[in-house]
């Protein structure tokens, strides 16, 4: 890194902080968002939940424009800046916001989408802005997408290089094959099919690969999309009767990364378009590398033609995260810190700490940097425990799936079994329902997991559950103390 890179990013930080918390006491704690009271100060904070949660591309493409737009009894209104992005955030993500609003303030019950309405034009019709993890159109055109005129070019984070990618014995295999994709002058394997856990570095091996390709081979047409963009341009395209002109542009790509397909599920005609795509690139003999957060085999939401052709190349597992390579991604980011110094001993800590994933890991050193930045005191193991308390604590209090089926279970006084026990009679079926429910908003794991766990059951008994017991709590309060109880319960 230059040393004009690593100002800015201090000095990116700094302006992070400032502009979206008010500058606090020297000493106190230096958490985004707080100290704005009310529901902007609660939306801040959520809105970071979800960036950690569900990571940046999907946070920027889908999340980043949604706002507030009322707060009225328990019933919060959010509004999004077009029908489609309402559309789709409403169901994948509105759960998983009500629940974190929740955190902030009990008492909101209802979280419901609008449109809002100057914009509404302007967001149906127009396509200039640059995707986040997509193409760049060279000339802003009304709807229809011309592959004749539209310029290719992933805009790619600088930052996802091989050359910052720290390899270690969990990603030593995922790192080699990566490696492989992007030295080679031709298709070592198809696909390439990179799997692991949310935040483990799958999309910086894909970006690494596509700026060692664009440095090695200019020429070649690199087309990286996330899976959900991957379906926003299909079903756009479909919308203004381009769909031609989409299939050129896809097949007119050396190589095509698809990012996070496990996206992808139960959307009929875009696996179907992605499975032709899929097929016409390897004919070509055109490169193809795709992540997922589980196997190929793993991904029930997919057909089973497309999952065989997934894990017909090369698959490669990026693993949990060990203490070594924690701390060794904590080092070379450090030593990326212009001014800020920062003792072995805060590393050491973070590292042993956060073990969920590494967006977390270097979320919580970039806080500690700006903290330390802001009030001009240098970093000391004490004052990293005082920053960081609210996200230690978050992890101290993490609940697994397991905890909750045993207390709700417990609470019910129903055996565990009961949780994944084919049993539909009520007095395990409601339990069960409850188990679900709190799971989801406890966790962050998806529908398809959560069922999963519940015996195998399909994500749409899952989505069931969910709405069920909402209602419950609505119609009947004493039913609704429990649910409320349980929470609780599970929560400190
Ligand atoms: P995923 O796509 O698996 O959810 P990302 O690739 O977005 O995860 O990684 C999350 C963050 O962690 C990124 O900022 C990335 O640069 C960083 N990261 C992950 N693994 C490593 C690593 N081995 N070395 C350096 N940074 C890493
Ligand atoms: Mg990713």
């Amino acid at each position: 890194m230059s040393a004009a890179r690593k100002v800015f990013s201090v000095w990116q930080l700094v302006h992070h902080l400032l502009v979206k918390s008010v500058v606090e006491r020297p000493g106190t704690a230096a958490v985004v968002g707080q100290g704005i009271p009310g529901k902007q100060g609660s939306w801040l904070r959520v809105r970071d939940r979800l960036r950690l949660e569900y990571g940046a591309t999907t946070f920027d493409n889908w999340l980043k424009n949604i706002d507030v737009a009322s707060l009225v009894g328990d019933a919060l209104v959010l509004k999004a800046p077009s029908r489609f992005t309402r559309d789709w955030v409403a169901p994948r993500y509105g759960d998983r916001i009500r629940a974190l609003w929740r955190l902030e303030d009990p008492s909101v019950n209802t979280v419901d989408f609008i449109v809002s309405e100057s914009k509404l034009e302007q967001a149906e019709h127009s396509e200039q802005q640059p995707d986040s993890s997509g193409f760049v159109r060279a000339a802003p055109a009304r709807g229809a997408v011309s592959s004749a005129t539209e310029e290719l070019a992933p805009l790619l984070d600088p930052k996802l290089t091989f050359g910052n990618f720290v390899v270690g014995k969990p990603n030593e295999f995922a790192h080699a094959a990566a490696r492989r994709v992007g030295e080679s002058d031709d298709v070592p394997f198809n696909p390439l099919f990179i799997y692991g856990g949310v935040g483990l570095g799958k999309t910086h091996l894909m970006q690494g690969i596509a700026w060692r390709l664009r440095q090695k081979h200019p020429g070649r047409r690199v087309i990286y999309l996330s899976a959900e963009k991957f379906m926003y341009r299909f079903i756009r395209a479909l919308r203004f009767k381009n769909i031609m002109s989409f299939k050129e542009l896809l097949r007119s790509a050396d190589v095509l990364m698809i990012d996070d397909v496990q996206f992808m599920d139960g959307k009929d005609a875009t696996q179907e378009e992605f499975f032709h795509t899929f097929n016409a690139l390897v004919d070509q003999g055109h490169q193809i590398v795709v992540s997922g957060d589980r196997s190929p085999a793993d991904l029930e939401g997919m057909e089973e033609r497309m999952r065989s052709r997934l894990g017909c190349g090369l698959v490669a597992e990026v693993h949990a995260t060990s203490y070594e390579l924690r701390l060794g991604i904590l080092q070379a980011k450090a030593e990326g810190y212009a001014g800020s110094k920062v003792p072995d001993k805060v590393l050491e800590f973070l590292a042993h700490k956060i073990t969920s994933n590494v967006r977390e890991l270097e979320g919580a050193l970039n806080r500690l940097v700006a903290h330390s930045t802001l009030v001009g005191r240098p970093l000391t193991l004490d004052s990293a425990q005082e920053v960081l308390h609210d996200l230690l604590r978050a992890h101290n209090r993490r609940v697994t799936i397991e905890e909750i089926q045993r207390r709700v279970a417990d609470y019910f006084n129903i055996r565990v079994a009961e949780m994944s026990s084919a049993r539909r009679a009520q007095m395990v079926a409601r339990p069960r329902q409850v188990a679900m429910f709190l799971t989801k908003q406890l966790t962050s794991r998806s529908l398809p997991e959560i069922g999963r766990k519940f015996g195998n059951r399909d994500h749409t008994t899952v989505m069931h559950a969910i709405k069920k017991v909402d209602q419950l709590c609505k119609a009947d309060s004493a039913f609704g103390e429990d649910v409320e109880l349980l929470r609780r319960m599970l929560e400190s």
